[in-house]
């Protein structure tokens, strides 16, 4: 993490505020901006062991898009392309992840999910307005579960949504009747688009460790939510925002509010005249 990073974190930092006294707030700790990864941004810029250190659940890939990661309960998994989780090497390195800090006992709101419930139903089940973030995790026994990984790329890397088209057969999908596990994700709210992913996003791991990776796809047989706000952070590791950020101090403002509003870093790069790397826009 760069010093120059903290400008942006500190931007982003979401004041959750309180439903009523007492609750309780997750540290959400974000590396890179959704659209960066979406663009193509695939090459690891920290650690496994930097990213989640202090992780009780999250989310994530792998370097070169090997894999889907999830975090549960304070283990580290990456799902390859075979569907089998194996716990993540500390080294390996990983170009987007989300990381929350949260003591097990910091639980405290708890939700009975009714048989049924599919994934654009979960969201509705968390009784808080959609402005929050919050952090959920969703242990139970699930019908028709497609879960996702995808196969390594190799630069020159393209779109995220051209890697996963149908066409392009990079995705690997898994599906099960009935499966039995713990869902683990988070819910941004729709701004910020750009920086965050909008809406619900799980990762899972199968109770029996033998299935895992991005959910696509779920019905509730019988599950328990529990769910906290979160306070949310963004840091930057990798050089294509940091060198802006290298602008004079009195742009800093600008490009900050430009990252918010989801402007590319060829166009900030363009606007605040730096630079832009050709490997990124
Ligand atoms: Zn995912």
């Amino acid at each position: 993490m760069t010093p120059d990073s903290r400008l942006l974190a500190a931007a982003y930092s979401h004041d959750a505020h309180m439903k009523s006294p007492g609750s309780t707030t997750a540290l959400v700790e974000q590396v890179e901006t959704a659209e960066h990864l979406f663009r193509g941004g695939f090459d690891g810029v920290v650690s496994v062991a930097t990213a989640f250190e202090h992780a009780w659940l999250g989310l994530g890939v792998a370097d070169q898009l090997d894999g889907e990661i999830v975090v549960v309960d304070g283990v580290v998994w990456r799902v390859p392309a075979t569907g089998i989780p194996e716990v993540a090497d500390p080294d390996l390195t990983v170009p987007f992840a989300i990381s929350e800090r949260r003591a097990a006992a910091d639980v405290i709101n708890e939700v009975d999910i009714p048989t049924g419930t599919t994934l654009d139903e979960l969201g509705g089940m968390i009784d808080t307005d959609d402005s929050h973030c919050v952090t959920l995790r969703l242990e139970g026994t699930f019908t028709d579960v497609v879960l996702r990984s995808e196969r390594r790329q190799t630069p020159p890397y393209r779109p995220i949504d051209e890697v996963l088209s149908p066409d392009s057969n990079q995705e690997v999908r898994f599906a099960f009747p009935r499966w039995e596990g713990v869902l683990v994700g988070y819910r941004f709210p729709d701004v910020k688009l750009g920086v965050s992913l909008p809406g619900l996003h799980l990762h899972g791991l199968s109770h029996d460790q033998r299935s895992g990776g991005h959910v696509r796809e779920v019905t509730v047989d019988s599950g328990k939510l529990s769910w906290v706000l979160g306070r949310s952070t963004v840091t930057l590791p990798s050089d294509h925002f940091g060198h802006l950020l290298g602008a004079p101090a009195h742009h800093h403002g600008d490009i900050r509010e430009g990252i918010m509003n989801g402007e590319s870093h060829a166009d900030l790069a363009q606007r605040f005249g730096m630079m832009a790397s050709p490997d990124l826009d």
